[in-house]
């Protein structure tokens, strides 16, 4: 699938802070994550919709504005698809190697403040995107940007302190997440557990979600 090897790159020092707190913490609502995921692929679709507005050429235009999630509990994934803007190269480096939700910097402040890694930190301030690895083993970040002209990219990592960047073929314009469970979150790739936590909190998300081919 790639064309070129994959790149390596260090996360931003801060980011590893995050991660290793967010890996190694005891929190016990680590469902979060979906709701974190779901809202990025929300936002994402609202921007794309105020592009169509004044841009003539988005690239896929016509990709239907929906969040698709797909569980699978033989290979143990769970996955969060959006046709919204997408990210470039640049954008994968600057959104998703360094800080920059700003509930996330009010995290880091607080765990300085409060002199260690403190679990009710992460409810308190969210974790964003980097919440995902409460449950991941691995992540994949298929993405592909507006642009007419570009490609697709896959990011890669298991939050231990490094990512990679590949491109990547027959990318659809939006984002892409494979969530890889660890043994202990493997109840993320069931159906009805996923089910249970979207409905809580669809009603909020503007766009149409579908879990396994079906509207939640
Ligand atoms: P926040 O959503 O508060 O900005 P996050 O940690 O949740 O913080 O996400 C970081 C950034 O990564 C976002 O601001 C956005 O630029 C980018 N991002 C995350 N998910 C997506 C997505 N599905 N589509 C496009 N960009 C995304
Ligand atoms: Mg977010």
């Amino acid at each position: 699938m790639s064309t070129t090897a994959p790149e390596k790159h260090e996360f931003q020092a801060e980011v590893k802070q995050v991660l290793d707190i967010v890996i190694h913490s005891l929190y016990t609502d680590k469902e979060i994550f979906i709701r974190e995921l779901v809202s990025n692929a929300s936002d994402a679709l609202e921007k794309l919709r105020h592009l169509q507005l004044t841009e003539k050429t988005i690239h896929d235009d016509g990709l239907t504005l929906e969040v698709n999630l797909t569980t699978d509990d033989t290979a143990n994934t769970i996955t969060v698809q959006d046709f919204g803007i997408g990210m470039t190269r640049d954008d994968l480096v600057e959104n998703l190697g360094t800080i920059a939700h700003s509930g996330t910097k009010a995290f880091l402040n607080a765990v300085k403040e409060s002199g260690g890694a403190n679990e009710s930190l992460i409810g308190q301030f969210g974790v964003g995107f980097y919440s995902v690895f409460m449950c991941a083993e691995e992540v994949k970040v298929y993405t592909r940007s507006w642009h007419s002209e570009g490609t697709g990219w896959c990011w890669t990592s298991d939050g231990s302190g490094s990512y990679t960047i590949e491109e990547a073929e027959g990318v659809r314009r939006g984002t892409k997440i494979v969530i890889t469970l660890k043994e202990d979150a493997k109840d993320f790739a069931a159906d009805h557990r996923v089910k249970s936590i979207l409905e809580r909190y669809s009603a909020y998300i503007e766009f149409p979600i579908n879990l396994n081919g079906e509207k939640v």
